[in-house]
């Protein structure tokens, strides 16, 4: 037996060794961070921001749940999902036939990606998890109220995702931007 006729494939796949080594001398560069890493630093940098602003200021250790949602509501001034109001004539209406003037908002999907990222980083910094303001049931009882609403006043249905769909093909329309755009609302 020759044990190099094993593998047959194992000389394919493997051509892409285009890199040259690095040279020794190059100063150690911080590695990149990813997106949500940035994010997550950004927004933590917003918030503590925002702490320090108030009257008086708030050290991060005396956050309560309270200036946590003094701050999403202080966001919504940067908010771009137009959130129709009751008596619009668009309320409950996915694609408007025209304009009204129907505050813009931050959408539900943002602000609890946002309390997510803040939730973790409150962490990374230091903070206790038991005594994690972001977890707090008020905070998520706030995120799902306003879910609810904006779902009414939009007509945009946020599913849960554990029930099972009757048409698996259609798991990937309707989520209407509630995800991933959370990173461009936020004031830097
Ligand atoms: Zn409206």
């Amino acid at each position: 037996m020759d044990p190099s006729n094993k593998g047959k494939g194992i000389s394919e796949g493997s051509a892409s060794q285009s890199q040259p080594q690095q040279p020794p001398q190059s100063p150690p560069n911080p590695p990149a961070l990813s997106r949500y890493e940035s994010q997550k630093r950004r927004d933590w940098n917003a918030f503590c921001q925002y702490l320090r602003n108030q009257q008086p200021p708030v050290h991060i250790s005396q956050c309560s749940s309270n200036n946590i949602l003094d701050f999403l509501q202080y966001l919504d001034q940067f908010g771009k999902t137009k959130i129709h109001a009751h008596g619009c004539a668009f309320f409950g209406q996915v694609e408007p036939a025209g304009q009204c003037n129907c505050p813009l908002k931050q959408a539900w999907g943002s602000l609890d990606a946002l309390i997510g990222r803040l939730r973790a980083a409150y962490e990374e910094n230091g903070g206790l998890p038991e005594r994690n303001p972001f977890a707090g049931g008020g905070i998520r009882v706030f995120l799902r109220e306003v879910r609810d609403s904006q779902a009414k006043a939009r007509g945009v249905p946020y599913k849960k995702r554990k029930k099972k769909r009757r048409n698996p093909m259609q798991t990937h329309d309707v989520e209407d931007g509630t995800t991933g755009t959370s990173s461009s609302n936020l004031p830097s």
